[in-house]
């Protein structure tokens, strides 16, 4: 997975792959039966278990990012100007995954001198 998006949307991503994951072994426990036939069951069972745990992982993951991004920050990102929100003192904006942070000491640039500067490039 890409370390490059924001906090929410890897927490997202993470669900979706848990979901399908558990789908898929669901799936593939059924197909277990259709090929084995009687001894397929076991396998059957075992994925049954497995996908039923991965699905609920996948809820929680998605129940946590829900509560995660209750208490998020939201701002204007100062790059691309849309409504992003950030976990913590230091995220990445959902759309152009600029580095926000909100640590003075960990910024190498506030939004006045970006501002500046872009509009010192563009004139
Ligand atoms: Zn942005």
């Amino acid at each position: 997975m890409s370390f490059k998006s924001s906090k929410i949307s890897s927490f997202r991503l993470w669900g979706l792959l848990l979901t399908m994951a558990g789908m898929g072994m669901m799936i593939l426990g059924t197909a277990g039966i259709v090929f084995w036939g009687h001894s397929g069951k076991i396998v059957a069972a075992i994925g049954l278990v497995i996908g039923l745990i991965a699905m609920l992982g996948s809820l929680a993951v998605y129940f946590w990012a829900g509560i995660l991004s209750t208490s998020a920050v939201q701002l204007e990102c100062p790059e691309c100007h849309k409504l992003t929100k950030m976990l913590g003192k230091t995220d990445r904006c959902m759309f152009c995954r600029t580095i926000l942070t909100l640590d003075p000491e960990q910024a190498n640039i506030t939004a006045d001198e970006l501002e500046a500067n872009q509009s010192a490039t563009l004139h």
